[in-house]
Formats: C-alpha cells, sequence, structure tokens
C-alpha cells in the first residue's frame, strides 16, 4: 500500500517572519557567535576542491562566482525542511566518492574550515541486495524512497518509511536516526544497520561495512554515527537488513472515551494482532476537530469522541489479515473499551483513514504557528502532559478555542493544545497552536514542559534530536554522566570541532 507523506512536528518556537522568510540562524540565535579559530572559505580552497571533484558541476561556488543566481543555487542548501533555520554557507560540495569526501574532510580539518556543506546526492549507487539473507548494501546519497522501490521490485521493504522519502537520503537517516511510521514493526535502524562505512574529520575511512547480524567482536562504534547528527564523521555507505514486503496492509480507525482506553486498546490490539501490527497511532479529540476545520473532509465516524486510534496491520494474506482486525474490532467494542470503529475495505479508503492521522501537523501549521514538542513518556502518563499543560495556559487566561474567533488574538493567543503521536512508541507529540508569537506563552511552556518529562524520566527528544533547538536542554533527558562521555567521544573524534559546529553537544 502506497501511504501519503506525513508531515513532521517542527519544535520549539516559530522563526519565521511577517513576511514568509526565514530568519538568518544567526539573527534568531544572537548566542551562537561565529568561532574565531574557523577560517573563512577563499579562492585558493575553492580551486583545491575543483581539483579534487575534477568538474564544475559538482560544486556551487558562491565565493569566487560572480554568476547571478549563484545566491538563488545555495539558497536551498542554507534552509532546513521545517524553514526554521537559515545558514549563510557560500559553497556546495558534491563529491561523487569516498575518496573524494575523504580528501575534503582532511583539507579542511587542516585549514580549520567549517561548516561546509557537502551534499552526497553523486553518491547514490545500490552496491549489492542478497535476495535471500535481505541485506542491501547502498551509497549514503540513495533517496529512501528510491531504496524502497528497488526493494519493492524484489519483494523487500526498507525498514524505515516516513513522509520525506522522497527527498532525505538514506545517510541523513541514519545521522538523524529517523523513527517514522514502520517503527513499531521493524524497530529503529540502530537495530537494523548492520554496517556503515563512514569518514572521520581527518579524513580516516571507517569501513565498518559488514553485512553480519552478528559480530560481538568489541564495541560496536558504528553505532555512535547512528544519531550523531554529522558530529563525529560522513557516513558514505550503508548495510542494512530489509524484511520481506507484507503482502497485505488493513487499516483501523476508531473512536474512545479516554486516554485509558486507548492504553487498554493499545494491549488488546498487541495481544490479539500480534506479528501484523504494525502501526498504532493516537489523536485527540482536539487535533481532529482541526484537520476537519482545515480539511472539510467528512469524518469516519458519526460520533465525536474524546481520543481516537489508528491501527495497520501489514500481512502475508489479506483475508486472514482482514478477518483478525474485523475480530479485535469487535472484541474491543464487546468489551466496550472502543466505542465506535471502521475497518477499510480497500487502499483508498486506507489511506483516507491515515489522512486523519498524516494531516494533524499540517492542518495545525494552517490555523497559526505551532510550539512543538516530540516526546517520549512511559505509556501510562503519556497523555496527561498534554491535559497539564493546557491546564496551565487556561489558568493564565491565554486559551481561546475559538478557530473562528481571532479578535481576541492578542489577549488569547492560544487556540489549540493538541496530543497525537505513535503510541506504540510511546512517543507524543504535544502541539501548542497561537494565533500570534507571544513570548508569555512561552513562558508558560519552558522549562515546563521540559521539567515535566524529566521528572517522569522521558526524553526530550523521541524522533528528532538535538541539532540548535535542544543543545541547550539535553540536561533534561542526560545525566551529566552522560554528557560528559558524549562530550569526550566529539573531542576524540573531532578534535577541531569543525563538523556541525554549534549544534548538539
Ligand atoms: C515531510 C517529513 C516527514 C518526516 N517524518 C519523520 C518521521 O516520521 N520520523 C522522524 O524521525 N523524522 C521525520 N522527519 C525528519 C527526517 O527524519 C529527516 O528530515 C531525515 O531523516 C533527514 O535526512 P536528510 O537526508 O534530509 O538529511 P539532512 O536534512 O540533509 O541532514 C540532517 C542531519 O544529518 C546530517 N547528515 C546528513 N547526511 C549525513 C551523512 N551522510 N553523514 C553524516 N551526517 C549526515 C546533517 O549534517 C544534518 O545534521 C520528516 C521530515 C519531513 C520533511
Amino acid at each position: 500500500m502506497a501511504r501519503s507523506g506525513a508531515r513532521r512536528h517542527l519544535s520549539s518556537t516559530p522563526v519565521r517572519s511577517a513576511g514568509g522568510v526565514v530568519r538568518l540562524t544567526s539573527e534568531a540565535y544572537p548566542n551562537i557567535v561565529r568561532d574565531e579559530r574557523f577560517a573563512q572559505v577563499t579562492a585558493e580552497d575553492v580551486a583545491f576542491f575543483k581539483d579534487v571533484l575534477g568538474s564544475d558541476s559538482a560544486l556551487i561556488d558562491g565565493v569566487t562566482s560572480e554568476a547571478a543566481d549563484i545566491a538563488d543555487d545555495i539558497a536551498p542548501f542554507n534552509e532546513d525542511w521545517m524553514r526554521k533555520y537559515r545558514g549563510q554557507g557560500r559553497l556546495v560540495l558534491k563529491p561523487q566518492t569516498t575518496e573524494q569526501v575523504s580528501r575534503i574532510l582532511a583539507y579542511c580539518n587542516d585549514k580549520k574550515l567549517a561548516v561546509i556543506v557537502l551534499n552526497l546526492s553523486r553518491m547514490n549507487n545500490v552496491i549489492s541486495f542478497d535476495e535471500v539473507s535481505g541485506v542491501l548494501v547502498i551509497d549514503a546519497g540513495v533517496i529512501l524512497e528510491v531504496a524502497d522501490q528497488y526493494l519493492a521490485e524484489r519483494g523487500h521493504i526498507f525498514p524505515l518509511d516516513l513522509g520525506a522519502k522522497g527527498s532525505c537520503q538514506v545517510g541523513g537517516n541514519l545521522a538523524t536516526n529517523a523513527g517514522g511510521l514502520r517503527l513499531l514493526r521493524y524497530g529503529n535502524l540502530h537495530g537494523t544497520v548492520l554496517g556503515i562505512e563512514a569518514v572521520l574529520p581527518d579524513g580516516t575511512v571507517v569501513d565498518e561495512l559488514s553485512t553480519l547480524r552478528k559480530n560481538n567482536t568489541g564495541y560496536d562504534l558504528k553505532q555512535l554515527f547512528i544519531g550523531a547528527e554529522g558530529t563525529i564523521g560522513v557516513i558514505t555507505k550503508v548495510a542494512i537488513q530489509c524484511p520481506q514486503r507484507p503482502k497485505a496492509v488493513n487499516v483501523a480507525f476508531f473512536g474512545l472515551e479516554s486516554f485509558k482506553h486507548a492504553r487498554l486498546a493499545f494491549r488488546e490490539a498487541k495481544s490479539q494482532l500480534s506479528e501484523i501490527l504494525s502501526a498504532f497511532e493516537l489523536m485527540d479529540a482536539t487535533s481532529q476537530n482541526i484537520v476537519q476545520h482545515v480539511t472539510g473532509y467528512t469524518r469516519p465516524l458519526d460520533g465525536d469522541y474524546p481520543f481516537y486510534c489508528l491501527v495497520e496491520t501489514s500481512g502475508s494474506n489479506g483475508e486472514h489479515d482482514y478477518a483478525k482486525l474485523e475480530a479485535f474490532l469487535e472484541d474491543v467494542m464487546s468489551k466496550e473499551i472502543v466505542l465506535d470503529g471502521v475497518v477499510a475495505q480497500d487502499e483508498t479508503q486506507a489511506q483516507t483513514l491515515w489522512k486523519w492521522r498524516e494531516g494533524v501537523p499540517e492542518a495545525l501549521g494552517h490555523v497559526g504557528g505551532v510550539y512543538k514538542y516530540d516526546v517520549s513518556i512511559p505509556l501510562e502518563e503519556m497523555y496527561q502532559l498534554v491535559e497539564d499543560t493546557k491546564a496551565r495556559i487556561q489558568e493564565a487566561g491565554l486559551l481561546n478555542e475559538d478557530l473562528a474567533d481571532t479578535a481576541s488574538a492578542a489577549e488569547h493567543p492560544v487556540s489549540a493544545v493538541v496530543g497525537y503521536g505513535h503510541m506504540g512508541d510511546s512517543n507524543l507529540h504535544l502541539n501548542v497552536s497561537t494565533r500570534v508569537y507571544d513570548k508569555r506563552v512561552e513562558k508558560i511552556l519552558e522549562p515546563f514542559v521540559y521539567e515535566w518529562i524529566q521528572k517522569r524520566k522521558g526524553s526530550i527528544s523521541a524522533e528528532h534530536g538535538l541539532g540548535v533547538a535542544k543543545k541547550a536542554f539535553i540536561g533534561y533527558s542526560r545525566s551529566d554522566t552522560m554528557v560528559k562521555l558524549m562530550k569526550q567521544i566529539k573531542d576524540l573524534y573531532d578534535p577541531n570541532g569543525i563538523m556541525n559546529p554549534y549544534k548538539y553537544i
């Protein structure tokens, strides 16, 4: 089944200016000051890189070029997918081989050149695929969707799926340890990646491109690169275990009375659907009201309920899986765990149901700016964070849930406090939608949200990483000892600090 792309949950403060132009990160974060140790890129450096890459088209040169449109060519490389950050890089390099990456990094390290934009789109080959073991070996610049299509033709599936699949690269997925929609079923990349090749800042090539599932010979150092957000090296090749592609996908959608009932339904889903359960997603009533308000879609269920869940199964026998899902729904309805539900009859209906989950972030974006928190919390208390946050905002008199009322924006800036997410992974997306940016809202939210999560031993970043936004808050989820160990690793692998400076750690 082809699924439409999920729009992702942005984190924290909206930083777009009124005209829609993304503010420079250096303006949005004035406390980040350029480190004087780093050199500026010169014409001599550009000449060296041209020599390494051997082709003018492998480089976008905003340093020496006088072409009128060069700034436009570089602009997309300076902005992130959330349109939240904007850098000022003037040079983009597109290496085609690991050796070129190695020479570029070694040069940058020697010259103390930081923040060169490396784009691996020309490193995009499938190196090998074993149809028996399901092990795929590819260049890190392969687009996720391309890898998945290649596997689909061979009856297999990439064990990661997300809305960005048409543009993101497998190397980027590893670097961010992307979670996505198949995590409940296939686990995260720390489990599925078997090997990597990477280049360290000093140019050393780490050849750990193992295709073995078992290899207990010393520290498993490849894991350090997964989720490192490019801070200790550039991943150039990936070996990954790919499962058999499911032949049948079924989807059910249902309404529930409370979060407690959603938990009970999840327990039943795990027990009754077991090996075919592939997604269990949660949406609260506010999130669904906003999707309807923005899209005008017809609701899947007749009544209104405080909570909704979407269950997906992926298996090898469509009829059998459908019967199992229907029996599950009948059972949970007879036990009054679920109040009403529907099972998609075909792929089109399944996609329509998914839109009620995947459409939430986009719909929220239409009603104003959004403060976004992507957090992990032990399941029992997962939704409590939304309720406690909403209560605080209400107490402060900042909430007016009438979406049509824009007149009182200054007095009541918050239009919605919403919770949804990958319930099967205990991953909640807390979104606070605002009509206008208001410092009072930020003060209510932070550090309250982070402290709340810390008390429950949760994570302040479940799948979106640290980057610039969460760097300062790592202490809410990691002990001083862990942060110290991380800094030691950073210093060991990247002593000159040239890899993604000012971020992560
Ligand atoms: C529509 C949409 C939906 C999304 N849905 C999800 C989701 O469901 N779950 C989820 O977890 N995430 C989701 N994301 C975020 C997504 O995981 C990341 O955007 C993606 O994995 C990053 O890959 P990229 O190639 O775009 O990397 P980039 O954005 O180019 O880079 C991301 C980071 O990784 C580093 N990096 C990139 N390539 C390499 C490499 N080869 N070696 C070392 N470091 C590297 C960069 O320096 C940077 O720090 C979504 C994003 C979008 C746009």
